[in-house]
């Protein structure tokens, strides 16, 4: 195994909890591998008559708690260990929101940015024929993830529905609205990191209303999130970056010229009244609350001890190293992890689910105060868990949710 193994990380983190909890062999035995793991040929009829077969994965990691839940990666770079670790990853998200869920992933190895719109849609259609017997409403429940989309997920759901012999509208999350998507889903993960982020401010005492930010990652989850943060609680985003640099006015940002800045030059640097700094100033500025909303690894050693933000939200997945997060601890950076943080997404896949059962499609905004009572609940319960062990966030988001997965498994009498 390579030294960044995602697979080994997770293992490791496990490893870490269950000496906190003092679980025994037996439990770790049971969970430190995923409970089912499927690699299927998916072949394609490729634009030019020839037919190419591309190596797809589905992991179901455990399901004590509910049907697997998590996305499908369409990615050159794919491999079974990334598919594990994100499959691991689910199952403790799913727990931690407290949602009758295990954790799934699946994946193929395919570059998305060759293939025409006809090879992409049968190559999705391909991917559920190998796959169909082993998912469905209520064991394994997919929905789109990096370079999947509602459109590939309408894809899939009809496969699946055509080859079962009904509807099943039910068999991935993520679909276009008309058939059977959920209101709230497209900013579902930043609405769910403001709601933690409200819940962090007001144990701070911060006053939001007079608070700066600053985001690090201008994309999806990060332009979200900044225009909620102006939006919902009237704070001052005083900074944002993408992969090409940061832009920085003290005063704040006006985000809707950030926004079409960057919809006409593709970035955010250069944007009128507005100074351009480095990546690494944005993360360093002196600011309350700091988002980061771009890729894994973006704090490390070398800059957690400069770090001036007094809440740390890590809307991305993985931003800060395991050498960065003690320091944090130390330097007495509130961080609200990851799977806590940006787990929106999958709350309203699950919402979605819900209503695809019932027929009976919700409102954005009852979505959103679902939503709401869901993230407040689960951050409370980590906040508590940490002061109660002395752990940091991160350790006791672990706690509390891979001890809901130990304890159903003892009930069901698996341990
Ligand atoms: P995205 O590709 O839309 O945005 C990422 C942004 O980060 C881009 O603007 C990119 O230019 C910028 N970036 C890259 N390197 C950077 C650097 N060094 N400094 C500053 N900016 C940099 O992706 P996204 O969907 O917004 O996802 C971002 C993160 O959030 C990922 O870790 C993803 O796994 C996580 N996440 C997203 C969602 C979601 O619903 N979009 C859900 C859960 C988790």
């Amino acid at each position: 195994m390579s030294e960044n193994n995602p697979f080994e990380m997770a293992q490791k983190q496990l490893y870490d909890c269950a000496e906190v909890l003092k679980f025994d062999s037996d439990v770790v035995g049971m969970l430190e591998n995923p409970m089912r793991q499927l690699h299927v040929s998916v072949p394609v009829k490729m634009d030019d008559g020839t037919t190419k077969t591309f190596p797809g994965f589905r992991v179901q990691y455990n399901d004590v708690l509910g049907p697997c839940k998590g996305g499908i990666r369409f990615h050159p770079e794919e491999t079974i260990d990334t598919v594990k670790a994100l499959a691991a990853w689910m199952t403790w998200k799913c727990a931690l929101l407290n949602l009758p869920l295990g954790g799934g992933k699946g994946g193929i190895i395919c570059n998305p940015k060759e293939l025409s719109e006809g090879e992409l849609e049968r190559l999705s259609r391909s991917y559920i024929n190998c796959v169909w017997k082993f998912i469905g409403p209520e064991i394994d429940v997919p929905a789109p993830d990096v370079y999947t989309t509602p459109q590939v997920m309408a894809w899939m759901m009809d496969e699946f529905s055509k080859l079962s012999g009904k509807n099943q509208f039910g068999v991935l999350t993520g679909k276009p609205i008309p058939i059977g998507g959920s209101a709230g889903r497209g900013d579902a993960t930043a609405m769910g990191g403001m709601y933690t982020i409200r819940e962090a401010a007001e144990e701070l005492g911060i006053d939001l209303s007079k608070a700066t930010v600053a985001v690090q990652g201008f994309g999806n989850a990060g332009s979200f999130a900044a225009t909620l943060a102006e939006e919902l609680f009237g704070a001052k985003v005083v900074a944002v970056s993408d992969s090409k640099g940061g832009v920085y006015n003290p005063d704040g940002l006006n985000l809707k010229e950030v926004i079409k800045h960057k919809a006409e030059t593709r970035s955010v640097i250069n944007a009128p009244n507005a100074e351009t700094i480095t990546n690494n100033e944005v993360l360093e500025l002196d600011v309350d609350i700091l988002i980061a909303a771009a890729l894994e690894n973006a704090i490390t050693k070398e800059n957690a001890g400069n770090i001036k933000a007094k809440v740390l939200a890590e809307l991305a997945n993985g931003p800060t190293t395991r050498e960065a997060d003690e320091i944090l601890f130390e330097k007495g950076v509130h961080t609200i992890p990851d799977f806590l943080c940006n787990a929106g997404g999958v709350t309203v896949s699950y919402f979605e689910m819900v209503q695809n059962m019932y027929m009976y499609y919700w409102t954005a905004e009852e979505v959103y105060e679902r939503l709401d009572k869901k993230m407040t609940k689960a951050y409370h319960e980590v906040l508590y868990a940490s002061k109660n062990h002395s752990i940091n966030m991160r350790k006791a988001a672990y706690v509390v949710a891979v001890s809901r997965v130990v304890e159903a498994m003892k009930l069901r009498g698996w341990v």
